[in-house]
């Protein structure tokens, strides 16, 4: 430990010069010796002594005790008095200020050293309670914050499952009360609206339980020889089905290769949601393409769109559960998405990005390595 440095304010050199002496002689470094309560206060600010010993009556405008109230309130530095002023008055006012010790000349050479040592341990001891009450603060606050975030995403959630709910509601009462009289094209309308309503709620509720199995970390990762091809055909189809004539979703390949080492569950998270947020974020009658490139160690998918693009000021926190863009308006939803196809990505070894360009469109690049010798152990 570094020897305690100590400011001395004492108007008699006689006491003052002895005082230096004892205390250098028990180990301790006086840093300075100051007459007056106005340098007192100057010095405490330069030299940020560990204690100040303070005479009551001094040199100039003020005395000891006021001098250590603004040494005290201002630079939180301890003050012991050494006064002749034992009067009942000045102890009263003394003792209003809050001193770290009041000793009594002629001083005790060992009382000096027992006081100086118990003020440095105590101003030391209120340090740490300090600190330990603002780190309490700090966690409480950020409990609060976790807690109203916590429930904001609890409100985004069931606020979309409630859409759907309505939509499917509405339908089957619209049936039930006028089916009999509707013509054959509005009752299919209205099973149109029940179906999809329906998908959309099972998609929720799929991307609510990986995310939840991915947070767990029981998002288990499976990787097995596939005809990636095949299986990205597929979703192409079924999703051209689900839009009807509304979007062209175009797929491509580029290479000659077919089977790819990679989990079959995973990738038809981060295939849909990237198509499904590629037809969302677009207008009716625009075009989205999935082009699948195989690089010597990597299998490379991108997904296009024309779409609404996503801001800058957006664009950092997207990955994370429950973020959305600036610029989403009344599109519906949760934000979960993204946050599956990266934990999808990194579970397989690869990486992410995108590239997007406000009302122009987006393109989101995932890079996987597909040999059973580049995979994550
Ligand atoms: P869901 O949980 O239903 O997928 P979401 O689509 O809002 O809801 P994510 O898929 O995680 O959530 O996407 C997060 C956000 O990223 C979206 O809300 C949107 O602002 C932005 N985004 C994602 N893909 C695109 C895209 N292709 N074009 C424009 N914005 C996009
Ligand atoms: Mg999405």
């Amino acid at each position: 430990m570094n020897p305690i440095r100590i400011l001395i304010v004492e108007d008699e050199q006689l006491v003052a010069d002895d005082l230096r002496e004892t205390l250098e002689y028990l180990g301790y470094i006086v840093c300075d010796l100051v007459a007056s309560g106005e340098e007192a206060i100057f010095k405490a600010e330069q030299l940020q002594p560990d204690l100040v010993l303070m005479d009551i009556r001094l040199e100039g405008e003020i005395d000891g005790i006021e001098a250590s109230f603004e040494i005290q309130s201002r630079f939180h530095l301890p003050v012991v008095y050494l006064t002749a002023n034992a009067d009942r008055v000045t102890l009263e006012r003394a003792k209003a200020s809050h001193p770290f010790g009041y000793i009594l000349k002629p001083f005790d050479e060992r009382i000096l050293g027992t006081t100086i040592e118990i003020a440095i341990s105590r101003h030391q001891a209120e340090i740490e309670v300090k600190k330990a009450l603002f780190a309490a603060k700090n966690n409480q606050e950020i409990a609060e914050s976790q807690n109203q975030k916590t429930s904001q995403n609890l409100y985004i959630t069931v606020h979309e499952f409630r859409n759907p709910l309505t939509t499917i509601k509405l339908s089957a009462e619209m049936l039930k009360a006028y089916g009999d009289q509707m013509s054959e094209q509005r009752k299919q309308n209205h099973i149109n609206r029940i179906e999809s309503a329906t998908d959309s709620l099972n998609n929720l509720l799929e991307n609510i339980l990986t995310l939840g199995r991915s947070e767990s970390q029981n998002l288990v990762f499976n990787p097995k020889p596939i005809d990636i091809v095949t299986f990205c055909e597929e979703i192409v189809e079924s999703l051209q089905i689900s839009v009807k004539e509304q979007y062209k979703i175009n797929f491509s390949v580029d290479g000659n290769s077919r089977i790819a080492c990679l989990d079959e569950q995973l990738m038809w998270h981060l295939l849909n949601n990237l198509l499904a947020n590629a037809i969302k974020y677009s207008p009716v009658g625009s075009k989205v393409f999935l082009k699948l490139i195989w690089a010597e160690n990597s299998l490379c998918f991108q997904v296009t769109d024309e779409g609404i693009g996503i801001p800058p000021e957006s664009q950092s926190h997207l990955f994370e559960p429950f973020q959305r863009a600036t610029n989403v308006g009344s599109i519906p939803g949760t934000g979960l998405g993204l946050a599956i196809v990266k934990r999808s990505t990194e579970l397989h070894g690869g990486t992410i990005y995108f590239d997007s360009a406000l009302g122009k469109g987006t393109t989101f690049t995932v890079k996987l390595p597909w040999k059973l010798d580049t995979l994550p152990v």
